[in-house]
């Protein structure tokens, strides 16, 4: 069984992928091509926003909008410490400070109420400027915007959301990607929506936003091609790449359908033995990963063993907190520090999830979980 399957939705869209390739060879324009605007027209409308800007991964995604916002040493930008490096690492990279706010138990994503709390903290010390949210979308489901959006406006701060996980998912009718100032998505292979290599998108509505992002995609160009008005990056996306998302965009649709049901089969096999994923009413998940709670590490090892030993792989979806990764350790955290994302680490796991898992799959191994 594999833990995720991109072979058999290979197999749905290959004519058409084949074609689309083909295009780009004849053509020839492997940079910045007709199916980067294309891409980028279809996936600004899905999301329902002004503006797309395709770049070369969701960590580019991220970083871009900070440069643009000009964040830098002496800024405090609040993130969740359960989430994969990349969202933290772009802050420290601009030499701003990342300031760790624990999540929400039952959602994984950052808590709306600890984050008040910290922002408050960050002004009553004085050292640091708040600038920036980063909410992460963490495992495909939204995080909570609603509270989110007053924060950021009472504050005055930008929200950028991290969909690189959340692309497909909604609150009510609003589509992730559309949440804050900016979004940044991803298309890496395991993503919800995937290409096949590196890339990643931005979203917003900010006219001004956009254009400057435009600017730090190509190294900060300006009017002129040869005098470049501020510090950009290579941030373009391929346009193969591009080529790729436009075809399996046309199964995301229904492969969200898919994904939805998997994960409506696990809820209603899996027994008390584990805790199943909430989603609240109103919030659609995309389901990047189905994730459930052990009783404890032992539990867990136990359990992925079992898994393991009827070839059923498994994942843990973070292992280590960010504020206690090497990386980190100048910030000076200790263990104890977000106890909600430390107790998760030791407790999580990610079972198979693809649109295209079986239902004999799913009963297999809720029948190994539950005993
Ligand atoms: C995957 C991921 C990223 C980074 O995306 P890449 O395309 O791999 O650079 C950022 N944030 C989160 C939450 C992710 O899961």
């Amino acid at each position: 069984m594999q833990f995720i399957d991109l072979a058999k939705q290979q197999s749905l869209i290959k004519t058409n992928l084949d074609k689309r390739i083909q295009e780009v060879l004849a053509h020839g324009q492997y940079i910045m091509g007709p199916e980067i605007k294309e891409m980028e027209a279809q996936l600004a409308e899905y999301v329902g926003v002004k503006h797309c800007v395709s770049c070369s991964s969701g960590t580019d995604a991220l970083l871009m909008p900070l440069m643009a916002w000009g964040v830098g040493p002496g800024d405090a930008i609040f993130t969740t410490p359960f989430t994969f490096i990349a969202t933290a690492e772009v802050i420290q990279l601009l030499g701003a400070t990342p300031v760790f706010v624990d999540i929400d138990p039952r959602t994984y994503n950052i808590s709306a109420e600890l984050l008040d709390i910290a922002i408050n903290q960050v002004i009553e010390q004085g050292e640091l400027n708040p600038k920036v949210i980063i909410p992460v979308d963490l495992f495909g489901l939204p995080a909570d915007y609603a509270a989110l959006e007053l924060i950021s406006k009472k504050y005055d701060l930008k929200l950028l959301e991290d969909a690189a996980q959340g692309f497909g998912g909604q609150i009510g009718n609003r589509k992730a990607g559309s949440f804050g100032d900016a979004a940044s998505t991803s298309f890496f292979p395991a993503k919800p929506l995937g290409c096949y290599g590196d890339g990643g998108a931005i979203f917003t509505d900010d006219d001004e936003l956009y254009e400057t992002l435009l600017s730090i995609r190509v190294h900060g160009q300006g009017g002129d091609k040869y005098d470049n008005v501020r510090i950009g990056i290579n941030g373009r996306m391929d346009t193969l790449q591009a080529a790729v998302v436009l075809e399996k965009f046309t199964l995301f649709p229904s492969e969200i359908k898919l994904r939805n049901q998997v994960a409506a089969q696990y809820n209603a096999l899996l027994s008390d033995r584990v805790v199943t994923p909430e989603v609240k009413d109103g919030f659609t998940s995309v389901w990047a990963q189905y994730s459930i709670l052990a009783k404890d590490a032992s539990d867990r090892a136990s359990l992925q063993a079992k898994l393991k030993d009827a070839d059923i792989p498994t994942a843990v979806y973070y292992p280590i907190p960010l504020h206690q990764q090497t990386a980190f350790n100048h910030l000076g955290h200790q263990t104890g520090d977000f106890p909600v994302s430390e107790e998760m680490s030791q407790r999580i796991f990610s079972l198979p999830m693809h649109p295209y898992l079986e239902t004999a799959d799913i009963e297999k191994i809720c029948g190994i979980i539950n005993g």
